[in-house]
């Protein structure tokens, strides 16, 4: 059985260290932000780099606090992971994010993360069909990111996860895939239905053939395996057609469309 994360974090001590300390605020100040109502959403355009058509929208959390202000999601995710904020706060980042996307146009899919804990700590499987049920967002129409930290905990409650997504007609997306514990076994055994090349690779992509080389071999992978690639993070149209001529599918990154509080504003420079 898991342990349970919901009491760890949240309490002052005299003895803590500055960082503990700071963290143990955040803490706290993370329960008050889910009670205050003061998370919201943006939205980043994901675009086929043959068409240039819109595919979907990135869903991408943003908490503003009332002192701290505008917190970036680096610097509080892994407190409310500790502390077990992150399961109500990703709640309501899914079912805020379905509900919006049933207002787009139907061919439109919404992508949402999700972290590591709510797979290890959650039902999502019975989250999302009651998510799907309230909001009558068309299951297809969903997509949840995940990275591979959220399978190398516990395999086997992670491939029965993501079989309960799967079965309810969600698609399943490898975030970040090329950086940390990626390894070919996963993408082998697990049913990923697209995978997001990091965007550590586009840095690199015009300066250096061994980046290209990179990104051509995971494309490469990607066409075996018969898993479209989304490239993220593309900054510069040199970026998108270098991806197109390797056969890249998607791309998404501020060339494309920052992140905007509403998929209107989400506008693209470039396609
Ligand atoms: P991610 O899932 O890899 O999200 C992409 C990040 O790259 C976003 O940062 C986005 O704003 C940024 N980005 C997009 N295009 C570009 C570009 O062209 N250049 C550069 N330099 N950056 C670009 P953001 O919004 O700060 O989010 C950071 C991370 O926080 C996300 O990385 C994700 O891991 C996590 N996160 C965000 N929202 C949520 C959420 O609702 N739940 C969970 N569990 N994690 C989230
Ligand atoms: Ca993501
Ligand atoms: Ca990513
Ligand atoms: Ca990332």
């Amino acid at each position: 059985a898991k342990q349970s994360i919901s009491q760890n974090v949240c309490f002052y001590d005299g003895e803590m260290d500055d960082v503990a300390r700071d963290r143990a605020r955040m803490a706290k100040d993370l329960w008050q932000a889910i009670e205050e109502g003061q998370f919201k959403l943006n939205y980043q355009v994901q675009k086929s780099i043959a068409t240039s058509e819109t595919t979907g929208y990135e869903v991408l959390l943003r908490w503003v606090h009332p002192e701290r202000g505008n917190v970036p999601p680096v610097d509080f995710i892994e407190v409310a992971e500790e502390c077990g904020a992150i399961l109500p706060i990703g709640e309501w980042v899914l079912r805020e994010a379905c509900r919006e996307a049933a207002t787009w146009e139907p061919h439109l899919k919404v992508a949402v993360n999700l972290s590591p804990v709510q797979i290890a700590h959650a039902d999502i499987g019975a989250l999302v069909d009651q998510v799907l049920q309230e909001t009558k967002l068309d299951p297809s129409r969903l997509e949840l990111e995940i990275t591979e930290s959220s399978i190398i905990v516990d395999k086997n409650r992670a491939m029965a996860a993501l079989q309960a997504i799967k079965a309810l007609g969600v698609s399943i997306a490898i975030d970040d895939f090329g950086t940390g514990y990626s390894s070919l076994e996963t993408l082998r055994s697990f049913p990923f239905d697209k995978i997001k090349l990091d965007r550590s690779f586009m840095t690199e992509l015009n300066e250096s053939d061994e980046a290209k080389a990179m990104v051509r071999a995971i494309l490469a992978l990607g066409q075996g395996l018969r898993i479209p690639v989304l490239a993220e993070g593309v900054e510069t149209s040199e970026q998108l057609d270098i991806l197109r001529s390797e056969g890249c599918h998607e791309a998404q990154g501020y060339l494309l469309g920052r992140p905007g509080p509403t998929v209107e504003k989400s506008v693209g420079l470039a396609a």
